[in-house]
Formats: structure tokens, sequence, C-alpha cells
């Protein structure tokens, strides 16, 4: 009996480690095209090349995990896709960029306003120390929030609330990022941020001409502002 034990316990581990594997490895082809796909439109726009660290981090978070059910196989793709509430997951060439216009260093503490799937904060937060992000529909809020802790990011921290304000308490930051539209770049967020600091932000009216915007804050705490491209965001709400 125990003999027969001995051969089977590894037997069952070999098995359950090989499905494991397997199940990881479905979608590496689609991740490995869906970095190509970001480098061939960098070069198109003329951009510089985004930081091997960003698309390396794209290439780790297995963006099929962040989608609805039934719509794994498109979450690859280079658009958005819907995640309930009107919402939508960021296509991935706008999650490179503005990950890499955030230049986050291992050492960052990072804020997220707009949770919505969690997959930008789990891009984040394989680059910085720790990432804040908030979400203001309470569901999508408690769905990142299962998802990521299913994922194990442990390095992200949610919440629900409205992100106009920021999020004081672990305030400051060393980039924040904002993933959905404001007509304007909001004050608090400009104070929340540190001297040296960067805020990549989307603003523009809603459903018409938005730019991205990358915003700094120099170390005597003067602050400019670049635009950096036409963009189609959801609107930034609350407030
Ligand atoms: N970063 C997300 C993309 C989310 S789309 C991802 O990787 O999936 C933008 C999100 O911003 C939506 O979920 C929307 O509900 C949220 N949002 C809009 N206004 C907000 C506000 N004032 N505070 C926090 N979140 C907001």
């Amino acid at each position: 009996m125990l003999r027969w034990l001995r051969t089977l316990i590894p037997a069952i581990a070999l098995v359950w480690m090989s499905c494991g594997i397997h199940a990881a490895d479905d979608f590496a082809p689609l991740r490995a095209k869906m970095i190509n796909d970001i480098a061939d439109l960098t070069a198109e726009t003329g951009r510089p090349a985004i930081d091997p660290r960003v698309l390396d981090a794209m290439d780790q978070v297995p963006r099929h995990q962040f989608v609805r059910p039934g719509e794994e196989r498109d979450a690859y793709e280079n658009r958005p896709l819907p995640i309930g509430y009107g919402q939508t997951i960021s296509q991935p060439y706008i999650v490179a960029l503005m990950t890499d216009l955030m230049r986050i260093k291992p050492t960052d503490v990072v804020l997220e306003v707009g949770t919505g799937s969690g997959y930008q904060a789990a891009i984040l937060s394989t680059l910085a120390r720790v990432v804040y992000t908030i979400e203001i529909i309470e569901p999508l809020g408690k769905v990142a929030q299962e998802r990521l802790q299913r994922l194990a990011y442990k390095r992200v921290n949610t919440t629900v609330g409205d992100g106009y304000y920021g999020w004081e308490a672990h305030a400051p930051y060393d980039a924040i990022i904002v993933t959905a539209a404001a007509s304007h770049v909001p004050p608090p967020l400009v104070r929340q941020l540190k001297p040296g600091g960067r805020i990549v932000i989307p603003v523009g009216a809603p459903f018409l001409t938005q730019y991205l915007l990358l915003i700094t804050k120099a170390n005597d705490g003067t602050v400019s502002t670049r635009q950096i491209l036409p963009v189609s965001f959801v609107p930034l709400v609350g407030h």
C-alpha cells in the first residue's frame, strides 16, 4: 500500500504541474504577438521605443485573466474590451505607452485612478514597490480586488472611491496614472505628487478629442505639461 502511494503521489504531482504549465503556455504565443504589435505601433507612430522592462511586465501578466469569461482569446488583440458597467480594459498599446511614460523605479510608490479590471495595476505592481488603485464603481472595484488577490498581486492595494481626490493616506506618490479622461488635471493629484514625480492622464471632453498628457513636477515644485498623443478614454466621473 505504502509503495503504491509512493509511486502514485509523484505521478499525480507531475500531471498537476504539467497542467499548470500547459495552461500558462496556451496564451504565451498570443502574448508574444501582442508585444510585437506594440513594438510595431511604436515604430509607426515614430515614438521612442518602449522600455524593455515595461514590455517584459506585459509579457508576464496574463491579460486573458482580466477580461470577461469567453473573451480570453480576444484579450491579446490591440483594442480595448468591455468589462461591464460601460467601462473597458484599455488597449495594450496604450497600457504600454502610459506605463513607459511613468518611468517607474523598483522603489516607487504609485497611484492609479480607475482600477477597472485591475490589469494596469498588475502591470504597475511588477515594476513598482507598491501600487494604490482607486475605483469609483463598487462592483468593479470588488471584482478587481478579488482577481488581484487570486492572482497573487500582493503589492496592489485597492479601494472604492472618487479618485479625483487621490488617496491622501498613502501620499505622496512617485508616479500617478489616471485611466479615465478628465476635463482638467485634478489639483489634488498634483498636490499628492512628489517633487520629481510624473502624472500620466488623458484630458479632454467626453467622447471628443482627448490628449494624453505627461505632467512633471520639478524638484522646486514647478509643474510642466507635455502633450503626447490624441486618445479615447471613458470619462472620469464623480467629484
Ligand atoms: N485601468 C483599467 C481601465 C479602466 S477604464 C484597467 O486596466 O482595466 C477607467 C475606469 O475608471 C473605469 O473602471 C471607471 O469606472 C473608473 N473611473 C471613472 N471615474 C473615476 C473616478 N472619479 N475615480 C475612480 N475611478 C473612476
